[in-house]
């Protein structure tokens, strides 16, 4: 029987890995199957734009593992039981259709979702752009407006920034107010604060410091300090959120839901599971986690993938420098901030603004996609055979501090971000 590799989602981390396992492992004694609700491949990284009004071409991803011999599954993920190894999907919509897929190897990577942390009304009446459907219905209810319609976007991480600024510049004729629940954009250093205050003025955005958002109703948006907000559209950008299933799973997680692993990104309470993107909670060369980011996907999701076939084929496993540069935010289309940051994180004084900025953003947005759809390109295809007995518990729990010599890694998606709220951060 061939070794079953099941992939749970198909983002940044999900595509890129699955697809390279398919080129590195042979199909005579493997199986890879990808599980995914959208059949395309979303630019998550663009939603902002999908939800101001611009439209792009997608590619299908079905089109992406063309020639891979990867079957792609169309569902939802509902439960894992590792004991098991079983996973229970549903149609798309999470209806109806449950149906279990058994795996040997199981690589997680669901991604995350918008977090409304608790706040009242936020799930109801608030829009996001986390995921396409939520970034359509904005761009819906955006459409719906006329002249002077009051858009708020709470949140001044980065997302709420790109989201705010965006719609500004692609619809002059609403009025956009961006919250921050302290000063505004307090992780950007003091030139990259001053550079954004100056482009808000310059797209008529209104920002409002210090304010902390209690609840969100239909028409308006209520603040500690009993200030009521009118809104037409509520945009929340306070933070992302992992999935539940890994924590349900029983699966060793943090305190907010990411998967705890190794310095592989193999799971710390069960060896044939691996995570990657969003959704793992690694540990960067820095010694702190890593934040959830495109470049963060890349790079655990390369990691993953060494892990796997070094555990598999019984050769040597690769190590990926885990780093993190820095915050890279557009400002519409013809402005946007560099930011870079010091090992600890901590924005460092320079930073790039301007055209400059957002030409070398929509590049890296273009080799995001590009290197998602073409994994293995210059990378020589070596399909190796499985050994005959893999160990699962092997190279299991392979701690940090006794990695062999990290190997700088060159990431596929170079774009450098942050979360928009650290999990338990308080809302904007
Ligand atoms: C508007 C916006 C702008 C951003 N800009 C940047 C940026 O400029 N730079 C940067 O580094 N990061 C940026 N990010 C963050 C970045 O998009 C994420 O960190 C990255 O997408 C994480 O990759 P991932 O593969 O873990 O998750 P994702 O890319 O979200 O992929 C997860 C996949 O899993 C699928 N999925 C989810 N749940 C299920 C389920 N239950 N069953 C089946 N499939 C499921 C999804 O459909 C998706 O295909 C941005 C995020 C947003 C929302």
């Amino acid at each position: 029987m061939k070794h079953r590799i099941l992939v749970l989602g198909a983002g940044y981390a999900g595509a890129y890995a699955a697809g390279t396992l398919a080129r590195r492992l042979s199909p005579a004694d493997t199986e890879i199957t990808v599980v995914n609700t959208e059949p395309d491949f979303v630019e998550r990284l663009r939603l902002h734009q999908v939800a101001a009004g611009q439209d792009f071409a997608t590619r299908t991803l079905a089109d992406v593992f063309a020639g891979t011999g990867i079957r792609l599954r169309l569902a939802r993920v509902t439960a894992l039981d590792p004991e098991r190894r079983v996973v229970t999907v549903a149609d798309p919509d999470g209806r109806a259709g449950v149906d279990e897929l058994g795996y040997d190897t199981l690589l997680y990577a669901l991604g995350s979702h918008g977090d409304d942390r608790g706040v009242p009304g936020a799930a109801d009446h608030a829009f996001d752009v986390a995921a396409r459907p939520a970034a359509l219905r904005l761009r819906e209810r955006l459409d719906g407006l006329r002249e002077g319609g009051r858009v708020l976007v709470v949140g001044d991480g980065l997302t709420g920034i790109e989201t705010a600024t965006e719609i500004a510049e692609s619809r002059p004729g609403l009025s956009v107010t961006l919250v921050a629940r302290g000063e505004l954009a307090a992780r950007l250093s003091a030139g990259a604060r001053g550079h954004l205050r100056r482009a808000c003025a310059r797209l008529g955005i209104t920002v409002l410091e210090h304010t902390g958002v209690e609840a969100v109703e239909a028409e308006r948006v209520l603040c500690a300090d009993a200030t009521v907000l009118p809104s037409d559209a509520t945009v929340w950008a306070a933070g992302f959120a992992v999935h539940p299933i890994a924590a349900a799973a029983g699966l060793a997680v943090t305190e907010s839901g990411r998967i705890v692993v190794d310095g592989t990104m193999r799971s710390l309470s069960h060896p044939d599971v691996y995570a990657a993107g969003d959704s793992v909670h690694a540990i960067g060369a820095n010694g702190l986690p890593l934040p959830m980011s495109c470049a963060s996907a890349g790079f655990t999701g390369m990691q993953a993938v060494k892990a796997i076939v070094g555990n598999l084929t019984g050769s040597r496993t690769g190590h990926v420098r885990l780093s993190y540069p820095g915050n890279h935010i557009s400002l519409g289309r013809q402005d946007g901030i560099l930011q870079l940051v010091d090992r600890e994180a901590r924005p460092k004084p320079a930073y790039l603004g301007g055209r400059k900025a957002a030409r070398f953003k929509a590049g890296i947005l273009r080799v995001s996609l590009w290197t998602t759809a073409h994994p293995t390109f210059c990378v020589p295809r070596r399909r190796r055979h499985l050994t005959p007995a893999p160990d699962a518990s092997a190279a299991h729990a392979v701690p940090y501090a006794v990695l062999p010599h990290e190997v700088p890694y060159a990431a596929p998606h170079a774009a450098p971000y942050a979360p928009d709220a650290p999990a338990g951060r308080p809302v904007a």
